[in-house]
């Protein structure tokens, strides 16, 4: 461990391991197989690249999407380390030399797809070999109950078979027991050691508004990142060109990505985002397996996605460099919906399985709470503060209906007079009082609480009883939803519990507009000390080496580093060895022009340099 610490300082430059990742790498020093499920950003690659250097011979890494096997094997050769892949972007010569390579013992880390690792041909090659382990990447692929299965994960049970005496190593993000199960059920792993870390991302701020107007919602949110990158997710293909051809008009570099576009646009868009070549990427969910970039500061849900597995996978993305980033949620009822008419289609089982799902996808978006907590409780664990200062509830953004007892007092007490046998949208017609045919010819229009809201307009009230279908005031049953009263909707009847409902929106849905947005903690904390003209001047300096190189920037330097050097501002060799995240090769490379652009800058604006830590 010792001599593995020693590399990992001299390869990465770090000084100390995030959560778990010491523990994950001391399995694979040990030869047991293991699971690690620790949440996108939380450094699972390191978990098995740097033992792979400690330990005799090629390590086996299987990555399901090409982009992501180049993107790690370019970071990991800009680091200095020895690392590879095979797949159909070589040339017949290009993969002759690369087992060259691997046979004479000078590659760490040899990357393939499931589908190549599983052929005949590959099997006996890696025989020969003998490879230190297997690292099976984005490993949820092999569960029916991911997010993202592909049935060509299946195929790597056959590795148990074949290498009995090689320990094989599986990471995921997804969270649920029942595809870390599946995982280690499939893979044959052998009483694998479990490691699962904690699924909250504090570096992220969540967000959720009613959808009101979908552009000017997305523009409050990209014009909050001026020149930052970030993914708008659509739920269709006709929503992604809409959003793009508008982002653009606003003279955004934005490019759409989606299943409707030919293979060699996605790819040249994919990667014109990766290059930072475009800032916004508007896509539909097709998009975003196969991106390692650290650096996306927004994540923005257009529509709700169809569970909340979806979501955490999805807004993820953001901020897996460990800085603050923003991920902006706007629903509306109709994506709810739209889900449930896919389901109708489902065979029962399934379709049962996925409306509870949706529910817990609806009772995120309409949850009076902390957003932290409901999504880590969701995932079975908890939250150690009471306030994350990381969502809009925490942050006091959210603006709450002064009169929410009376309010939601109202609202049950009709839907006591309805005998419990209607659904949301029937309820809150008759709480505003319509006269519609069905209400009248049913005598509602008769009820005590026939009109109590003739104030608000449909939608407020739906918005509203959804809200305590959030909170557990309400339940809703059946096929069709119908409302019924919880002990908590009883406790709310006799003035024992105040729910939490939101301020009545004006129409148009102004007052998510205004809301007042507040920094939050991690963001406080990230650019603390930091100077800004510095980290941009750094970033300048970063495009243009990616450029020349043909790299992306973050693979040259994350932005963690360039914060750190835009804080600390080193002026020496010595200095600049404090900084986190560069390591030998990177040192010796860029080391003297990284401290010409710091001590010029600094010089040119009066700052003063080495500052303690
Ligand atoms: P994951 O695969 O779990 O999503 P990555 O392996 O891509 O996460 O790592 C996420 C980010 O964290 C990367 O930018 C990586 O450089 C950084 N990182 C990983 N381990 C450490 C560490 N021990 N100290 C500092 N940064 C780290």
């Amino acid at each position: 461990m010792e001599a593995l610490q020693e590399i990992v300082r001299k390869v990465w430059g770090y000084d100390e391991f995030r959560p778990l990742q010491s523990d994950a790498i001391e399995a694979v020093l040990a030869g047991r197989d293991s699971v690690v499920v620790l949440p996108t950003g939380g450094g699972k690659s390191l978990c098995f690249q740097a033992p792979a250097l400690a330990m005799p011979g090629t390590a086996v890494v299987v990555s399901p999407l090409i982009a992501l096997m180049h993107d790690q094997v370019d970071a990991l050769v800009e680091a200095g380390v020895a690392a590879a892949y095979v797949n159909s972007t070589l040339s017949p010569d290009e993969r002759r030399r690369t087992a060259d390579d691997v046979r004479a013992g000078r590659i760490k880390l040899l990357y393939l797809s499931p589908e190549r690792l599983t052929t005949e041909r590959t099997l006996d090659f890696l025989e020969t070999i003998g490879p230190s382990f297997f690292a099976i990447d984005e490993a949820h692929c092999i569960s029916e109950w991911g997010h993202d299965f592909r049935p060509e994960y299946r195929m790597l049970s056959l590795l148990k078979e074949r290498f009995p005496d090689t320990a094989v190593h599986a990471y995921t993000a997804t969270a649920t027991e029942r595809v870390r199960r599946d995982i280690a059920r499939e893979l044959h792993l052998v009483n694998p050691v479990v490691h699962v870390g904690s699924f909250d991302r504090p570096n992220l701020v969540y967000r959720v508004e009613r959808r009101t107007d979908r552009m000017a919602q997305i523009r409050a949110v990209v014009d909050r990142h001026p020149d930052e990158s970030g993914v708008i997710y659509c739920m269709r293909r006709a929503d992604v060109d809409e959003v793009c051809a508008a982002l653009v008009e606003l003279g955004h570099k934005a490019l759409p990505y989606h299943a409707g576009l030919a293979d060699d646009v996605r790819t040249r868009n994919q990667n014109a985002f990766i290059k930072d070549r475009a800032k916004i990427i508007v896509a539909t969910v097709a998009f975003g397996m196969g991106i390692d970039k650290s650096d996306v500061r927004f994540v923005v849900h257009a529509g709700a996605p169809k569970s909340l597995e979806s979501y955490q996978q999805e807004s993820g993305r953001a901020g897996r460099d460990g800085l603050e980033a923003e991920c902006c949620l706007f629903y509306s009822g109709a994506d709810f919906q739209m889900w449930r008419s896919f389901q109708k289609e489902l065979p029962a089982e399934a379709a049962g399985a996925a409306a509870a799902i949706l529910d817990g996808m609806e009772g995120y978006c309409t949850g009076m709470g902390c957003r932290h907590r409901a999504l880590v409780e969701y995932f079975g664990q908890s939250l150690a503060e009471e306030k994350c200062l990381a969502c809009d509830f925490c942050l006091d953004e959210v603006e709450l209906a002064d009169d929410s007892l009376v309010t939601a007092q109202k609202i049950i007490s009709c839907v006591a007079r309805l005998r419990e046998s209607y659904g949301g949208d029937y309820t809150a017609q008759v709480l505003i009082g319509s006269k519609e045919q069905r209400v009248v010819e049913k005598g509602h229009d008769k009820l005590s609480t026939w009109g109590l809201l003739k104030a608000h307009d449909k939608r407020q009230v739906r918005d509203w009883i959804e809200q305590l279908v959030g909170q557990g005031c309400l339940v809703k049953g059946g096929e069709y939803g119908v409302l019924q009263i919880t002990a908590d909707g009883r406790d709310v009847m006799s003035g024992d519990f105040t729910p939490r409902l939101l301020k009545a929106s004006e129409r148009g849905g102004r007052s998510e507009r205004s809301r007042t947005r507040k920094e939050s903690k991690s963001e406080k904390e990230s650019w603390e000390g930091v100077d800004r003209g510095l980290f941009e001047a750094l970033r300048q300096w970063r495009r243009e080496k990616a450029e020349a190189r043909g790299l992306p920037p973050f693979i040259i330097f994350g932005d963690a580093v360039l914060r750190d050097l835009a804080k600390f501002r080193p002026s020496t060799a010595d200095a600049l060895m404090q900084i986190r995240g560069i390591g030998q090769k990177k040192r010796d490379e860029y080391g003297e022009e990284l401290l010409s652009v710091v001590v010029d800058h600094c010089r040119e604006n009066g700052l003063a340099t080495d500052m303690e830590a």
